[in-house]
């Protein structure tokens, strides 16, 4: 057992989405402000907190592995305590604290920002048995005040621009626990991304449940775009990235706005879960097959050279074969750059939960697995064409795959989950993260690319004069 005046260490596991990811760094904030240490090693804190999703099966099973995992480190006597947090624990608050004894604590997707208090309360040797459940408000909006321990790397980071989400489709879970949608106010996301250039954050990652509908719960149908406008004007920042569209979302403003700006990724992630009006209906989706391929070939044409990922559901209750291979046909023609599909997940408390589960997991992974398969020649073939051509990339630092490589992406290519460029040459020239390079592809995998840096590059929008200042700032010891 530890000596009491040495300072608590807390460990966080962090599972799910970016926009979880971001609710696990203001926790993370609060308790180093609170005067907690943090360690990544769970065998070594006193407190574990688990940050879990909830939105489908996998998702599930995974939070409610580790919470598990981690009340064998409480059992064993390692830790003094375990607080589950995040979309499961808001979903199922009750039967977690029922099924996992070793749980301490159960915090919800609006009450994380008590977390430091929590620990204070739990770590308290007086403290009764009673197992705090702090899950009465499903929404909280962090501010720019709000203290934060960015997880990811010092020259990108994720902005949450709202929480929770006004649309309903049939299959989805999360308006039922992270509630409507409620958007930060374009001064907060702006003072933020202020903050965040000041601390050398070059890229900037826009994520909401629905990013374009940002402002609508103010009933400002265009907010996004006077927030991405302010966004643009803010110098350090140079590559603003949208996640998480809604299709039938899109403004000729917004469009215009991304085609001319050239600090605005042309990258769209456009989820679109399905492409057959019936099946479309039943998700209770807004657009129609037709409005969704008029916007794909408006996007194209506006934004030359635009990245598009979208993502699908194979499996929807009642999809026939036939629906099945429109979407198929579909991907197919339309060639998307970057693609995820996703396997039905007949989820309690959707307004679908009711039309069962008839289609089997068998016929589930057949259709994913066809899918995936059809999309990796298509980026083969796309990966293929870059090579011998020279693209701007942003460094991110030494490759995960070997120290002997460095890694870096494409405006086209998304952190977290799109692939990268390999850079197995810099031509003898200092390369760090955080800086913008220009890069010759040599080669071409299926979603990564390898290249060799050919020049030092000025970022989009950045000056001469800072292209000549990096050099020098680039030999200075790494931060
Ligand atoms: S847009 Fe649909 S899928 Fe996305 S969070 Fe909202 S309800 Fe869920």
């Amino acid at each position: 057992m530890k000596h009491p005046k040495e300072k608590k260490k807390v460990g966080l596991v962090s599972l799910g989405c970016p926009k979880n990811q971001v609710d696990s760094e203001v926790m993370l904030g609060s308790l180093l402000q609170a005067g907690y240490e943090l360690t990544v090693e769970e065998s070594e804190a006193d407190i574990v907190i688990v940050n879990t999703c909830g939105f489908i099966d996998q998702a599930k099973e995974e939070s409610i592995e580790t919470l598990l995992e981690m009340g064998e480190l409480k059992k064993s006597g390692r830790c003094r305590a375990l607080i589950a947090t995040g979309c499961l624990t808001q979903r199922y608050s009750g039967d977690l604290l029922d099924e996992i004894p070793e749980i301490d604590a159960v915090v919800g997707t609006g009450d994380f920002p008590k977390i430091a208090s929590l620990c204070e309360a739990l770590l308290n040797p007086k403290r009764t048995d009673e197992r705090p459940r702090l899950t009465d408000t499903p929404t909280y909006l962090y501010q720019p005040e709000t203290p934060r321990l960015r997880l990811g790397p010092r020259h990108w980071a994720y902005v949450k621009v709202s929480e929770g989400c006004n649309y309903r489709c049939s299959f989805c879970s999360i308006p039922s626990f992270r509630g409507d949608l409620q958007s930060r106010t374009v001064d907060s996301v702006v003072r933020e991304a202020q903050a965040l250039a000041e601390e050398g954050v070059v890229e900037i990652n826009l994520i909401a449940q629905s990013l374009t509908s940002f402002g609508w719960d103010r009933r400002k149908k265009g907010e996004l775009v006077a927030l991405l406008k302010e966004l643009t004007r803010i110098d350090g920042i140079h590559w603003i990235r949208l996640f998480y569209t809604y299709p039938t979302d899109f403004t000729d403003a917004l469009i215009d706005l991304m085609a001319e700006e050239e600090k605005i990724c042309r990258y769209i992630d456009l989820p679109l879960q399905h492409i057959d009006d019936r099946i479309l209906r039943k998700m209770n989706r807004k657009g129609k097959r037709k409005e969704i391929e008029q916007l794909i070939r408006k996007l194209r044409d506006r934004i030359p050279g635009v990245t598009l990922r979208s993502t699908f559901i194979v499996g929807f209750p009642g999809e026939t074969e036939k629906e099945f291979r429109a979407l198929s046909d579909f991907i197919r023609e339309t060639e998307f750059d970057r693609l995820g599909i996703f396997t039905y997940s007949h989820e309690e408390g959707t307004s679908a939960y009711p039309l069962g589960d008839p289609t089997s997991e068998k016929v589930k992974l057949k259709r994913q697995g066809t899918l995936l398969e059809m999309q990796r020649k298509i980026s083969r073939r796309k990966q293929r064409k870059l090579i011998g051509t020279t693209q701007t990339l942003l460094v991110d630092g030494l490759s995960k795959e070997s120290d002997l490589l460095l890694e870096g992406r494409l405006e086209g290519q998304a952190p977290d989950v799109d692939g990268v460029v390999l850079i197995n040459d810099t031509a003898g020239k200092a390369v760090n993260a955080g800086e913008f390079v220009s890069v010759r592809m040599t080669a071409a995998h299926d979603y990564d690319l390898v290249g060799e840096v050919v020049e030092r590059e000025a970022g989009p929008g950045e000056t001469q004069k800072e292209k000549a200042l990096l050099p020098m700032i680039s030999s200075l010891p790494h931060g």
